[in-house]
Formats: C-alpha cells, sequence, structure tokens
C-alpha cells in the first residue's frame, strides 16, 4: 500500500472526512485491521483565507509547498490538497516536489467521463467558479461544459462556505437556498452539479434532491484510495 500525503486543514471540517472516509475505503478494499498510511499536513486555514481575501497567493502557494515538501519528507508517495479552491496554485506546489499530485478537477473529470455527463453545474468558492484554474481546466482537459450560478448567486454560495461550513455551521436557510440554486443550475441545463467545495456534502446530501451531486470530497477520496491500492 502507498501512503496518503494530505495536504490538510482548508478547512479541517472537511479534513476529518478525507481522513476518516479514505481509511474506512482503504478498510472495505483489506478488510480485517487495515486503515490507510497517510501522512498530514494540517495549515492554519486563517492564515490561508488571509492571502486568498487579498490576493497575495504566491504566500499562499508557499504556506502549500512547505506542506508538500513535509509530507514527501515524511514518506508520503503521492499527495492529495483538500480543497477545490488552493488548486489555483497546484502548479506552483506541483513544481517544488518530486511526488506527484493527485489533483482533485483530475478525480472530477474522469468522472463526468465515465458518467458520460457534457453539461455540468459548478458549486464552490467564488474563486473556483469563476477563475479558469478549475472551470477551464475541467472544459479544455474533459471536454464538458460548465455553468455557474448567477452573481447573487455566487455570493450567496461562496460566502455560505467561509462564514459558515468552514466554521462547522449548518444551517438549514443556507441548505435550502443551496437547494434552490442546484435546481436552477438543473434547469439551465446542467445533468448533474458538481459540489466543488470540499465542504458542502456536510450541507447538501444526495437524497436532498433529484438532481445528480458529484461531490468532489468523496470523488478525490475514492480516487486517492485506489492510487493507494494500485
Ligand atoms: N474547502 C473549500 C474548497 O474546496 C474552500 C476552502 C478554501 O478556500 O480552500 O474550495
Amino acid at each position: 500500500m502507498k501512503t496518503i500525503g494530505m495536504i490538510g486543514g482548508m478547512s479541517w471540517e472537511s479534513t476529518l472526512t478525507y481522513y476518516q472516509e479514505i481509511n474506512q475505503g482503504v478498510n472495505r478494499a483489506l478488510g480485517g485491521l487495515h486503515s490507510a498510511k497517510i501522512v498530514l499536513v494540517s495549515v492554519d486555514f486563517s492564515e490561508v483565507e488571509h492571502y486568498q481575501a487579498s490576493g497575495e497567493w504566491k504566500k499562499a502557494a508557499q504556506l502549500l509547498i512547505q506542506a508538500a515538501q513535509a509530507v514527501e519528507k515524511a514518506g508520503a508517495d503521492f499527495f492529495i490538497i483538500c480543497t477545490n479552491t488552493m488548486h489555483k496554485v497546484a502548479n506552483e506546489v506541483q513544481s517544488q516536489v518530486n511526488i506527484p499530485l493527485l489533483h482533485i478537477a483530475d478525480a472530477t473529470g474522469q468522472k463526468l467521463k465515465i458518467r458520460d455527463v457534457k453539461k455540468v453545474g459548478l458549486l464552490g468558492t467564488a474563486f473556483t467558479m469563476e477563475e479558469a484554474f478549475y472551470k477551464e481546466y475541467l472544459e479544455r482537459e474533459y471536454g464538458v461544459e460548465v455553468i455557474v450560478p448567477n452573481g447573487v448567486q455566487r455570493r450567496l454560495v461562496h460566502d455560505v462556505i467561509y462564514q459558515e461550513l468552514c466554521q462547522g455551521k449548518l444551517i438549514s436557510r443556507s441548505k435550502s437556498d443551496f437547494l434552490t440554486i442546484i435546481g436552477d443550475l438543473y434547469e439551465a441545463g446542467a445533468e448533474a452539479v458538481i459540489l466543488g467545495c470540499t465542504e458542502i456534502g456536510l450541507l447538501v446530501k444526495p437524497e436532498d434532491t433529484r438532481v445528480k451531486l458529484l461531490d468532489t470530497t468523496q470523488i478525490h477520496v475514492e480516487s486517492a484510495v485506489h492510487r493507494a491500492l494500485k
């Protein structure tokens, strides 16, 4: 079994899900007392969020580079960044270590391909929904059309992520807002909706809607377990 390097803490609420479900996935495959081999570096999300909000992406990248070098040094065979947003600096981080990054948008893109999804909705932070590193990456590499909510809805989703979900607050009003937005994306032709923020799955569950959801946390976990056991 390979050792998974995890860069977590963005936020720790979703890193908890990663840690638990990676272990469950390995145990399902191997049985008995088996669990995953993991080295985890968990950052202080307040520092990361500060750099994001002030546009200091080089400094944000530097934090993740240090974390990636630490997991490499501790014996990780490959690594994952346990957030969608920070994949904005994925190339910079990858260039400073020798172990491969399992990119969250590749794991998601492969899932879209398997399910033959041609047009997909995307929810995430404003960075993820509006910038090229994620949306255009999926379109270019996986040939899907990616649609996002309108400006007011994007602001709402972004604010709920930082002010509620990353602080462990699950509020029913926000859940119904998210379900409305998911419904609107479906009405606009999305065959499925990507939960492109690793905390959204804490609030919105597959059973809450008839729209097909692609939870990036679940997909990334599944892909990391597969890679560790390959
Ligand atoms: N975990 C979230 C994501 O997947 C947001 C936190 C962050 O800004 O990294 O994008």
